[in-house]
């Protein structure tokens, strides 16, 4: 029998595929639902969160959103989910009180 046409193989292929399809439906709805976290938030304001660390007086050197142990977005990413703002789009080279060090 010729391999292509094995269904169970066909069928094996099949779900890889649309598994993948699903999953990266689901990756990028989770992406277009993050919604973009303001300055103006109350939680943001408790904070002192800002997107730019320049514009912050407290923030020591080097510590920054990018830089936090609870930003969740990708290296080099310009914006990324904050767990401590429920998973709302932060500024990598923002800041806030609640910044945590890495190590
Ligand atoms: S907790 Fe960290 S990642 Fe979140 S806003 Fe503050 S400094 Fe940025």
């Amino acid at each position: 029998m010729n391999e292509s046409f094995n269904p169970l193989r066909r069928t094996a292929l099949k779900s890889l595929v649309y598994g993948a399809l699903a999953t990266t439906v689901t990756a990028s709805r989770s992406e277009a639902q993050a919604v973009a976290l303001k300055e103006d938030d109350p939680t943001a304001k408790a904070l002192h969160y800002v997107e730019d660390v320049h514009r912050s007086k407290d923030a020591k050197p080097g510590s920054m959103c990018g830089t936090c142990a609870v930003y969740q977005g990708a290296k080099g990413s310009k914006e990324g989910p904050c767990a401590v703002f429920g998973g709302k789009l932060v500024k990598s080279g923002g800041w806030c009180s609640a910044w945590t060090n890495i190590s």
